[in-house]
């Protein structure tokens, strides 16, 4: 297949077919495991606040119907292509069958800069892209949620154009609505509780103490923001944080709630402080004992993973560790604990999956029972990954990919060609 193309979704090939060699998948299965089965793309003509009408590419793509419905975010970013949304489709998909979800992965978004446009134009390009998915998607086709450059308010107006156009309110359309017209408790917190929980797995492992711990955090959005406010809780000294406009560094630890303060304020955390600014390519290598990359793929590379000084790398992020670092931190035998993305993120398709459930059957849940569930689902599948490396000596990414890409294959092989 030539139609999905690009270093992201080459990643997500090369990482399929270390696991497909590991489990001995024939060359002739493997493309019908890999490829997604369907690509929408669409045109998102929006009338700006200055007059011109603008039209943006806007893409979705279904990896596979096999074990349900499909799931997964929708992005706005300056950078989408297709291939990157295709491969973040096809991690869905691995990451909902490793935590053992009904569901085959989805992606999709918007080529466009969020920073860039009003409350008004987002709104517009929102409510447009959603139109033209209309005939794509549904509760039982295709459930939408939350990525980078998306939130809460992006997915209650995609529910309510979907469900104008239908006449009845449909809010098990999207995940990740506020609570306020269906959404559920703790879903905006979910990925970022997540992460810091399953740390808290790999800290045990280790035998480090939180409160003696020090983490840094690229990316304070909805993921970076909750895992470093998350990891603080539970004792860890947050030494680094950064965004897309500047990186912060302080071995003494950073004041988190000034800085989210700030960041509500003005939008991005550029200006917070000129002592602790950092350079930001740097920011990962800096002394810590747990870095959390939560921004965009492929930050860390064969060029920086021999630099790494953490001894958890925990990626709240998808894809940000390139199969170039894996082997560069394989062959340098660091001792580094790694989480997975499939793994690591993992909390926020779980909690939507329950949000999903409750607006299904219209039945709600307290907070209590969401995180009680949310950390079930997530020590079984942090459970299930550490027992597959134990028993095969493979890496901790190759464990969690094999449990999602088996689960698959075997849904496949008995239901046949079509899904
Ligand atoms: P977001 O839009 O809320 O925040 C993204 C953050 O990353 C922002 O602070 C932005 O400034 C920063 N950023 C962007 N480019 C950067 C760069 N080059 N260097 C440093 N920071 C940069 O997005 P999010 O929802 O927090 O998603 C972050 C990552 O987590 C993405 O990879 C996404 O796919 C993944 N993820 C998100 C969820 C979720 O529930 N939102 C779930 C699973 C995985």
């Amino acid at each position: 297949m030539t139609l999905y193309s690009g270093p992201v979704f080459a990643m997500a090939r090369e990482q399929f077919n270390t696991v497909a060699d590991y489990l001995e998948i024939p060359h002739g299965e493997r493309d019908r495991v890999l490829y997604p089965k369907r690509a929408v793309a669409v045109s998102v003509p929006v009338h700006m606040d200055d007059g011109s009408e603008v039209v943006f590419e806007g893409y979705r793509v279904q990896h596979h119907l096999t074990l349900g419905p499909t799931k997964g975010g929708t992005r706005y970013s300056p950078k989408l292509d297709l291939g990157e949304v295709a491969a973040l489709a096809v991690w869905m998909s691995w990451k909902c069958a490793l935590a053992g979800l009904p569901y085959g992965g989805a992606k999709g978004g918007v080529n466009c800069d969020p920073y860039k446009l009003s409350r008004r134009e987002l709104e517009a390009v929102s409510r447009r892209y959603m139109q033209e998915m209309i005939p794509f998607v549904g509760p039982h086709i295709d459930v939408m949620a939350p990525d980078m450059g998306t939130n809460e308010q992006v997915m209650a107006w995609f529910m309510d154009t979907y469900s104008m156009y239908h006449g009845t309110t449909t809010t098990e359309i999207v995940t990740g609505k506020p609570v306020s017209c269906g959404g559920t408790q703790g879903r905006r917190e979910a990925t970022g509780r997540g992460v810091a929980h399953l740390v808290g797995r790999a800290m045990e492992r280790i035998g480090m103490k939180p409160a003696a711990a020090t983490a840094i955090v690229q990316g304070f959005g909805n993921v970076g923001a909750v895992s470093a406010q998350a990891m603080a809780e539970r004792g860890v000294r947050i030494v680094g944080i950064s965004d897309h406009t500047a990186a912060f560094y302080d071995p003494k630890g950073l004041d988190l709630p000034a800085m989210t303060a700030y960041a509500a304020r003005n939008g991005v955390l550029k200006g917070w402080s000129s002592e602790a600014e950092c350079d930001p390519a740097s920011l990962l290598t800096q002394p810590c004992d747990v870095l959390v990359p939560a921004a965009v793929e492929q930050v860390i590379t064969g060029a920086n993973a021999g630099a790494l000084k953490c001894r958890i790398l925990a990626e709240g992020a998808n894809g940000p560790t390139t199969p170039e670092a894996d082997r560069v931190l394989r062959d340098a035998g660091r001792d580094i604990f790694v989480i997975p993305d499939i793994l690591c993120n993992s909390g926020g398709v779980v909690v939507s999956y329950f949000e999903w459930v409750q607006d299904l059957q219209q039945f709600f849940w307290d907070e209590t029972e969401v995180l009680t569930r949310l950390g079930q689902v997530l020590d079984r599948a942090f459970t299930r990954v550490m027992d597959r490396v134990a028993a095969d000596r493979i890496s901790h990414r190759d464990a969690a990919l094999a449990l999602g890409v088996e689960k698959v294959r075997a849904a496949k092989q008995v239901r046949g060609l079509f899904p």
